[in-house]
């Protein structure tokens, strides 16, 4: 096992990153872009990884495995929680960026949606990337170069993620997971090479299941009634999902901080122990409210799953359907509307998603008035 076995169908980045680590063609400053699921923050968490290692990446020594983990003190992902970064926040990265690294070789600072800096924010960031110190490293993630600053663009060595294709996302779930080939590819293709989904689909029954709720939704949507609790549902369990998930982070958190504090009854150790404590349950909220977001998104992307591929049977472009499982229910809702219509149905999606994600829409009410919009009659 090396840090790389978790980037699937990349070959040419990892040798560009590999080569980097190794001394050739390294630099202080590095933009990683991909389409969502591609592995952007495994990427650079692996990237991390080498460098830390001093072996390229060889997954096994201690350096490579708290890298990895997330426990390496000289690692840093700052995960914005806002739709944009602030410009404190800004600031103090590039502060603790300017330290000396602790442990290891070098300083490095992961900002993931790095196209969440404004102009203000970006700047700050600006300064520390044009004159980084000599052990910092900066690697930045979006999902495309167009999303950062042309400025902080400028200053970055770009390497682009590819949408992984079917065939090398189910050779990964199968060799890395122990998945049976046709499950693997089922989990492949219902994906669209996202990777977190693929692994999720394999190895979760009850995300195959929530997922299979989903893609039935799309020709029992004949009634307003039926609509109103397909929305109820579907937001529902987004927000189960989400609250486990926060749930489960936060837990982790909270026993690092126990770990951290635990011990150390000197009143300063206390109270600072108590000023963490609200900081994390402050993240916490913001935390769950995007989960919620991310995880109806997810749902969203689904359904349109089902309408492309009604709109693949209506063109007749032949070839296989996302949900090929799906095939007579896909068939019959082809047969039953236009392909006027199905194009319609795949831009409410689109609306709605760009509602809840650009214009804080509550989720709800997004969902509810897609519904009416994917209705058929
Ligand atoms: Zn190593």
């Amino acid at each position: 096992m090396t840090v790389w076995d978790s980037l699937v169908g990349q070959q040419h980045v990892v040798e560009t990153l590999e080569a980097a680590a190794g001394g050739r063609g390294m630099t202080h400053a590095w933009l990683i872009t991909g389409p969502p699921g591609s592995g952007r923050s495994n990427a650079a968490v692996a990237f991390a990884a080498a460098l830390q290692c001093g072996a390229t990446g060889c997954g096994e020594c201690r350096a490579c495995r708290s890298t990895l983990s997330g426990a390496n003190l000289d690692v840093t992902v700052h995960r914005p929680e806002r739709s944009q970064i602030q410009v404190d926040d800004a600031r103090q990265w590039v502060m603790q960026a300017a330290r000396r690294p602790v442990k290891e070789q070098w300083q490095i600072r992961i900002v993931e949606d790095a196209d969440r800096l404004n102009d203000s924010s970006g700047n700050a960031l600006l300064k520390a990337i044009e004159e980084p110190g000599p052990r910092t490293v900066w690697i930045l993630c979006a999902p495309q170069p167009e999303d950062v600053l042309p400025t902080i663009r400028s200053r970055t060595r770009h390497l682009n993620l590819a949408t992984p294709s079917p065939a090398d996302v189910t050779d990964f779930l199968v060799r890395h997971h122990d998945v049976a080939p046709a499950r693997a590819a089922h989990a492949a293709r219902a994906s669209q090479g996202h990777i977190g989904r693929a692994k999720a689909l394999a190895l979760d029954e009850e995300t195959r299941n929530r997922r299979r709720q989903l893609v039935v939704l799309p020709p029992r949507l004949t009634s307003l009634g039926s609509c109103m609790t397909a929305a109820a549902n579907l937001v529902d369990i987004a927000e189960a999902e989400a609250k486990a998930q926060t749930d489960q982070a936060f837990a982790t958190e909270l026993a690092n901080l126990e770990t951290l504090y635990g011990t150390d009854r000197r009143s300063r150790a206390v109270r600072s122990a108590r000023a963490a404590e609200k900081d994390l349950a402050d993240q916490q909220k913001q935390r769950l409210r995007r989960q919620v977001l991310d995880a109806v998104d997810r749902s969203l992307t689904e359904l349109l799953s089902v309408y492309r591929d009604v709109l693949v049977v209506q063109t007749g472009a032949g070839g296989h359907l996302v949900n090929e499982e799906q095939r007579v229910e896909v068939e019959e809702l082809a047969r039953r509307t236009t392909a006027e219509q199905t194009l319609r149905r795949i831009d409410a999606v689109g609306e709605a998603r760009e509602q809840m994600l650009e214009f804080n829409v509550p989720p709800l009410l997004a969902v509810e008035s897609l519904m009416v919009a994917l209705r058929v009659d």
